[in-house]
């Protein structure tokens, strides 16, 4: 934990150093020496060296963690009903979310008004318009090595999710390919950890980067995405959650708010909803009187797929890095985030910063530059705590639905 909380201080020291450095630079821009040597070497080393690295977990990552995912919804076919409300409920109110995340980011245009696109070096090959039949369509692997090599996210996932059902079917016979998946999961998140020791570096070389060729004008965006963020997880948990638990709860969401309030706060000072599992359980069974049998599906499950905040953050990162990068969205772009973000917050794991990861596979699915992760990981310490405090009340809204939709009285 302790170092966790160095990395983070270590990462936002980068991005503050970052940024002046960026700004003392700036004037000298266009001096061959800055240029050719210290944007075009160092800063680009730096930070695109991260970039790549990242890129090289993100396919194992969603594999491995989709697979393992789809395989413990055994209990699906166990619990009937109550399963299929749940998924349905998970899957729907995080679809609502990025819906949400996507409309708001459009009016509070975080990058709007400042171009960064002459300095982006990977290729920018923004997926063309498409019918929405190619787009289903297209979402079917024919070849699935053929997707991972070409690193297509949508393919993936749904390989992924069909390898996990199929492995939950057999059960005891796959029981060696499910410790691989598993396994193969943990892999991917040592991974993710060794390379995010790097991650100040590189955090430092692509703030370093945008803000030598942007001067102060940067600085404005950046703020505008972490306040557009934090408006939109607050009305995502004030509107939808709350409409959800009056409408279909019949829960009144002051008293929801007040006795949830200690397991949303372990959320924000965590930034994971792992580490809220034990007090959200208890919170549910303790505070509101809703069964073991319920909470214990709907929690455990809740807290490894529903993660609307972190969708929250990649419909609006999104966004921010196709403006900054002066990039027009389609509406087919539109309905491929949609459906790859709540596929990349399902495949999320509840440990602080794997959604900045899972950012990725938006961005790649999209065809938006990978570097704009770098502009947003610096502050994504500071949007983790407030998007895991709502991964965490979608869990227990949900819950509390669910047991009064079956009839249980709660407290
Ligand atoms: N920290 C988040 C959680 O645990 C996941 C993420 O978006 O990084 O819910």
């Amino acid at each position: 934990m302790s170092k966790k909380m160095n990395l983070t201080t270590k990462i936002f020291i980068a991005l503050i150093l970052g940024i002046i450095t960026g700004l003392v630079l700036h004037p000298l821009k266009d001096n061959v020496i800055v240029n050719n040597y210290i944007v075009n070497f160092v800063f680009n080393l730096l930070g695109n060296g991260f970039i790549r690295a990242i890129r090289m977990v993100v396919v194992p990552l969603v594999l491995c963690s989709l697979v393992i995912g789809a395989a413990g919804i055994e209990d699906v076919t166990k619990l009937g009903r109550i399963g299929i409300k749940t998924l349905a409920f998970y899957l729907s109110t995080t679809a609502v979310a990025v819906i949400l995340a996507l409309i708001g980011g459009n009016i509070i245009n975080p990058g709007k008004g400042v171009n960064i696109g002459e300095i982006a070096t990977s290729e920018v090959t923004i997926a063309k318009t498409k019918p929405f039949v190619d787009i289903l369509l297209d979402m079917i692997p024919i070849n699935p090595a053929q997707a991972m090599a070409n690193g297509n996210m949508l393919q993936i996932i749904v390989f992924a999710i069909l390898v996990g059902i199929a492995i939950s079917l057999l059960g005891s016979k796959a029981d060696n390919i499910k410790k691989i998946f598993e396994e193969g999961n943990a892999l991917s998140l040592k991974l993710v950890e060794m390379i995010m020791i790097f991650a100040p570096l590189g955090v430092y070389g692509l703030i370093s980067k945008t803000f030598t060729t942007l001067g102060y004008v940067a600085l404005l965006p950046l703020f505008k995405y972490f306040i557009g963020v934090v408006i939109i997880l607050a009305l995502h948990c004030l509107i939808t959650y709350q409409g959800i638990l009056i409408l279909f709860g019949k829960y009144n969401p002051m008293k929801f708010l007040k006795n949830f309030a200690p397991t949303m706060m372990v959320g924000f000072s965590t930034a994971s909803s792992s580490a809220c599992l034990p007090s959200s359980l208890k919170s549910m069974q303790e505070n509101f009187g809703v069964s073991k049998a319920i909470s214990s599906f709907t929690i455990p499950l809740g807290n490894t797929i529903n993660m609307d905040g972190t969708a929250v953050m990649q419909g609006v990162a999104t966004i921010f890095i196709a403006q900054i990068y002066g990039i027009d969205l389609t509406m087919g772009n539109y309905v491929t985030i949609i459906l790859t973000a709540t596929l990349a917050s399902i495949g999320t794991a509840g440990v602080p910063g794997v959604g900045v990861i899972m950012l990725g596979m938006v961005l790649v699915q999209v065809g938006l530059p990978l570097e704009g992760i770098g502009l947003v990981m610096g502050i994504d310490r500071f949007v983790d705590m407030f998007r895991t405090m709502v991964n965490v009340t979608g869990d227990a809204v949900c819950t509390i639905v669910i047991a009064k939709t079956e009839g249980e009285e709660l407290k």
